[in-house]
């Protein structure tokens, strides 16, 4: 292990070479796309975007693949990701070394993550002989009232850098086993891990004897995506990044009734109650909060206290942030990485400056800390006690910054606490049963998920994950999210001789 200042790009791009000869990816051709570590901020390598003509060509093949892979029955479509979870299992460190690469996070954060992908394909094996219809008792003698899913078409994926790996697999597993076949746009900023997923499960498919072309990679930054999402033949794009992309893609693929889904930025917060167990709720705070760098989709942004506990809890939560190495991804003990380029630092800059003119006083954290070149961006994470919840509050800003804010009765709190744009993810801390299920009622959080005694990040592949409004409103990975992935079929079946009309009616 060395010094923070002696980290070198030569050594990171051999570990990088080596990482993708282990997993099977052959170097890519040269081009305009360029795979940086936010370790150094230095170059990896670079490779080609996938031109207009190369993106039209794979949506075409993941079309045709799809009208015979829709007849596969879907256990045996499932074969393909029983070998990829296999295949994962394998290289889980490899993978998980990328991602650290590539997108920053810590080794237990990008294990993990990897790890979630094991877990969601293991979802996907069991869902391929559950891929239940309802039937209902028709109001007519000697009929039969029923529903069939079927396969959807070509799902597009578009995805972001924070987690490079999970949501691909979250959308492929079930999309696979669901019958459709997929065309995936990664971040442009982890192209790496993308050209590793795509070869493993291609791999995956020749060993089971499926064909490959069920999968598609296609690389590049928003154009490439925008082509994506305005082909007819895509039939549901599931799409995760930031609100502005979502308000840009969501109109068109109405315009043309194609299928969205939509997993968005959030501005994910916690309540603290009187009766709250001071020391795990620091402890779940501090780990949504300053974990991947504030960098989750379900960071937790806002801490709304009680009056009655904010200092003791502050107390507790500084005390912890000074204790937090901060520091190269790549080794062990270091619980926070940088921040993925210098336009997250200095979004997280703006950010801290907007607060302070409202009136906020930094608790601790904030500062850069010095890296090994001048394009990584390291800092100490944040916390900001605020007077109120102001414009910059209610805005999701990608780094680890933690406003908090008082209150005095839980009315107030849940008010503040729905009271900005997103709906992703929510915590109340309390040992109070009344406030815990007032926090759960419908008049409670408004979130996709909420949360007793447990912070806002962490979720588990079992649920279904996504959350409300500017969030986009999408569902992914668990429970009945795979419906999204399908079509539903209304069959009414006449068995008798006679042919009675619904509703009664006459027509003779
Ligand atoms: P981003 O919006 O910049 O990019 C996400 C993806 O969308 C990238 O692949 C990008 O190339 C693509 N894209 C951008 N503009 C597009 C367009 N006009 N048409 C088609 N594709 C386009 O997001 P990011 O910086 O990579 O990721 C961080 C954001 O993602 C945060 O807001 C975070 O909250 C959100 N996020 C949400 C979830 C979730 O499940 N809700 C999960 C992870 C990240």
């Amino acid at each position: 292990s060395h010094a923070l200042t002696d980290l070198a790009i030569s050594e990171l791009r051999e570990l990088a070479a080596n990482v993708l000869r282990r997993l099977g990816v052959e170097p890519p051709e040269p081009g305009e796309l360029t795979a940086r570590t936010p370790i150094t901020g230095g170059e990896l390598l670079t490779l080609r975007a996938s031109t207009t003509a190369e993106v039209d060509a794979a949506i075409a093949r993941a079309d045709t693949a799809f009208r015979a892979w829709r007849t596969v029955p879907a256990p045996q479509r499932a074969a393909v990701v029983r070998r990829l979870s296999a295949l994962l299992t394998e290289h889980l460190d490899d993978l998980g070394e990328l991602v650290t690469l590539e997108a920053g996070k810590i080794g237990p954060e990008a294990r993990g993550e990897v790890q979630e992908m094991i877990d969601v394909c293991e979802f996907a094996i069991g869902l391929s002989r559950q891929l239940y219809g309802r039937t209902m008792p028709s109001e007519r003698p000697g009929h039969r009232l029923m529903e069939t899913w079927h396969p959807l078409g070509v799902v597009g994926v578009i995805s972001a850098f924070n987690f490079p790996v999970a949501v691909w697999a979250w959308n492929t597993a079930i999309a696979l086993v669901c019958g459709d076949t997929v065309v995936w746009k990664p971040s442009e900023t982890t192209p790496l891990t993308a050209l590793a997923c795509h070869g493993l499960l291609r791999r995956a498919a020749r060993d089971v004897g499926a064909d490959p072309e069920v999968h598609q990679l296609i690389q590049g930054a928003a154009a490439v995506g925008e082509q994506l999402v305005d082909d007819a033949r895509v039939a549901l794009v599931s799409a995760t990044g930031s609100v502005r992309m979502g308000q840009l893609v969501a109109p068109r693929v109405a315009a043309r009734f194609g299928r969205c889904l939509l997993e968005l930025g959030g501005n994910n917060a916690a309540i603290v109650t009187p009766s709250a167990d001071l020391e795990l709720a620091t402890r779940g705070i501090v780990f949504a909060a300053a974990g991947t760098a504030g960098q989750r989709c379900t960071t937790l942004r806002r801490l709304i206290a009680h009056a009655d506990v904010a200092e003791p809890l502050l107390d507790r939560i500084s005390s912890a942030y000074r204790q937090l190495r901060v520091g190269n991804p790549l080794e062990e003990g270091v619980l926070v990485g940088p921040l993925v380029d210098a336009r997250a630092y200095d979004g997280m800059r703006a950010a801290l400056d907007r607060a302070l003119t409202d009136g906020g006083e930094v608790v601790c954290g904030g500062e850069r800390i010095e890296g090994p070149d001048e394009n990584a961006f390291y800092v100490r994470p944040a916390v900001v006690r605020m007077p109120a919840q102001t414009a910059v509050v209610r805005e999701e800003t990608f780094a680890p910054i933690l406003y908090v804010l008082t209150y005095h009765d839980l009315e107030e709190a849940i008010e503040l606490h729905n009271a900005v744009p997103q709906g992703l993810s929510s915590s109340i801390f309390t040992q109070n049963q009344r406030e815990a299920e007032r926090f759960l009622a419908a008049d409670g959080s408004d979130c996709g998920i909420a949360n007793v005694n447990i912070g806002t990040s962490g979720a588990e592949i079992g649920g279904a994950f996504g959350g409300e409004k500017q969030t986009g409103g999408g569902r992914e990975s668990g429970s009945d999210s795979w419906k999204a992935y399908m079509r539903r079929a209304t069959n009414t079946v006449n068995y008798s001789t006679e042919l009675p009309l619904a509703q009664g009616i006459r027509f003779e």
